[in-house]
């Protein structure tokens, strides 16, 4: 039996980013099938197999099979618990893949060889240089052909502008891609070997310590110029500068026919970080800490329209939650027993008894929760830090189909935005203003208008746009233009709508005195 404190230095709890097609999805099932979470792959997304079609959850999950078990992962290896947190690719893309960042202590980026850097790696990236997480690299699809390794990890550093330090270097790709050499471990792990040649070790030169075929290569020979230029002039290896999200660890491998799978996930859980305390109005909070607490970062609604209820996910930051358990909403000072809990299995959705610092627990809702929201088991309340905003990109105009309806349309729109679904903001003339960060957002916006409150909604496409806040928030109206849209928050902050980025600059230059922030940058 673990101790407690024991327990919450086990748990590694991480996200997978990635652009569309890179391979997240491939690679988490080589995780949870070396964790034993499954027996097959394919059993990941009910977008692919199509699993979900006959379950009862709400109509956009079963066209999209994005499912709640496949929201949060959880399985042991080695004595950790690994939990992965799923951020969905651009078409289910929305806020709530940007909040899944703020649950994690890590995160592991997926990058396509042939592709390098894509947008949506970018805006992942961004938000977990913004909070510091560290970030762990897997260069994958090394069977098939694509950029040099050189080109990769320049372009990582350039496009990115983090350290990158490649713990191993493939030898060749495509069909000649012959293994990797492991700095590391010191040793080449040969792809498609036979398994008592899977791993050769090096000699202290750092060459084949053994007779191997390779030696003939001239691929293997080049890999040797290449490591000695990265030993002579490549960044240094540091612990520090990869736990402050300065410098990201480099894997290349295959996901698709797991190689260099098993030997990344074991160096990233010596390295990845074990639950981190967090900020809160009372300071610090240390995850080892007895008394319970965590933080709502993400609602899932109606997985069962029948019963209209909701899952509030709550990433662990304090203590130990043990099902039954009284806990107090920070926001209202309302206590209540925890009696429906879950926690989340790759194949299955189970009660959780027990849960600990660095876990992702699913609490049943009614509608008590917000996005954002404290929990604690104890006497001592406080509150953790906001959830950051994040930059809406996509916006609609929105009204109410039959006017009738009015009533519902505010009392809907408002409840959704108060839980953080989505954001809103008025112009002068009180019309309303919806932005999101991806369109998924909107279509779950509509969906539960109707579910939930009977509301038909229409909406106006108003196309992307740049929205930039104003720093002291004082602002002359007769701005407002068709190009530099004046709106106002839902704090009552004025906050500027911009055609594009030619809109943008221009206004800049005209108006140097008013002081434009992106509250992501
Ligand atoms: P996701 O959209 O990031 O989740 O990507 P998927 O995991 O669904 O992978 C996208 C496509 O790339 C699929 O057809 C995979 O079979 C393929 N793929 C994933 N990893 C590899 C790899 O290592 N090599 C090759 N050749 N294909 C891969």
């Amino acid at each position: 039996m673990k101790t407690f404190k024991e327990e919450v230095k086990s748990r590694r709890t991480f996200a997978i980013i990635s652009h569309p097609d890179a391979g997240k999805t491939t690679l988490t099932e080589q995780l949870l099938l070396l964790g034993g979470a499954i027996r097959a792959a394919g059993t990941v997304k009910g977008k692919k197999s199509g699993k979900f079609a006959t379950s009862d959850w709400m109509e956009i999950e079963k066209q999209r099979g994005i499912s709640v078990t496949s929201s949060v992962m959880q399985f042991d290896y080695n004595g950790f618990r690994v939990n992965i947190l799923d951020t969905p690719g651009h078409e289910d893309f929305s806020e709530d893949t940007y909040r899944t960042l703020t649950a994690v202590d890590s995160a592991v980026m997926v990058i396509d060889s042939a592709k390098g850097i894509e947008p949506q790696t970018l805006k992942l990236f961004k938000v977990c240089r913004m909070r510091g997480i560290p970030i762990f690299t897997f260069m994958n699809k090394l069977d098939r052909v694509g950029k040099t390794p050189l080109e990769l990890i320049a372009e990582l550093e350039e496009v990115l502008g983090i350290e990158a330090y490649p713990m191993n270097w493939p030898i060749g790709m495509g069909k000649e891609f012959l293994g990797i050499y492991d700095r590391f471990y010191n040793r080449i792990e040969t792809f498609r070997g036979e398994e008592e040649d899977r791993f050769l070790p090096l000699n202290e030169d750092g060459e084949l310590a053994v007779d191997h075929p390779m030696k003939q290569s001239s691929l293997y020979t080049d890999v040797l110029e290449e490591v000695e230029l990265l030993n002579e002039a490549g960044n240094e290896f540091s612990e520090e500068k990869i736990r402050s999200g300065l410098l990201t660890p480099v894997f290349f491998g295959s996901a698709l026919t797991n190689f260099g799978v098993q030997t990344f996930l074991e160096t990233y859980l010596q390295f990845a970080p074990e639950p981190q305390p967090r900020h809160s109005d009372q300071g610090e909070i240390n995850p080892l800490e007895e008394q319970f607490s965590g933080f709502v970062f993400k609602i899932q609604a109606n997985m069962n329209p029948q019963h209209r209820d909701r899952i509030a996910f709550v990433r662990i930051c304090s203590g130990k939650f043990e099902r039954g358990m009284s806990v107090t909403l920070a926001r209202t000072g309302r206590t209540s027993k925890v009696t429906q809990s879950t926690q989340f299995l790759a194949d299955d959705r189970s009660t959780v008894e027990e849960a600990v610092s660095g876990d992702i627990i699913g609490l049943y809702d009614t509608g008590t929760y917000q996005i954002g929201d404290t929990i604690v088991g104890g006497k001592k309340v406080f509150h953790y830090d906001p959830l950051p905003v994040f930059t809406p990109e996509l916006f609609v105009r929105v009204t109410a189909k039959n006017v009738m309806k009015q009533k519902q349309f505010h009392k809907g729109i408002h409840q959704l935005v108060q839980e953080g679904a989505i954001q809103l903001f008025k112009t002068k003339f009180e019309d309303y203003i919806l932005g999101a960060v991806g369109q998924l957002q909107f279509d779950v916006f509509v969906n539960r208008m109707k579910n939930e409150y009977n509301v038909d909604v229409v909406m106006e496409h108003i196309g992307s746009k740049i929205a930039r806040w104003i720093e002291g928030d004082k602002v002359d109206e007769k701005l407002n233009s068709s190009r530099s849209m004046l709106v106002r928050d839902r704090f009552d902050r004025n906050v500027f709508l911009f055609e594009n980025d030619f809109a943008l600059r221009w206004f800049q230059e005209k108006h140097p005195n008013v002081k434009l922030y992106n509250p992501m940058e």
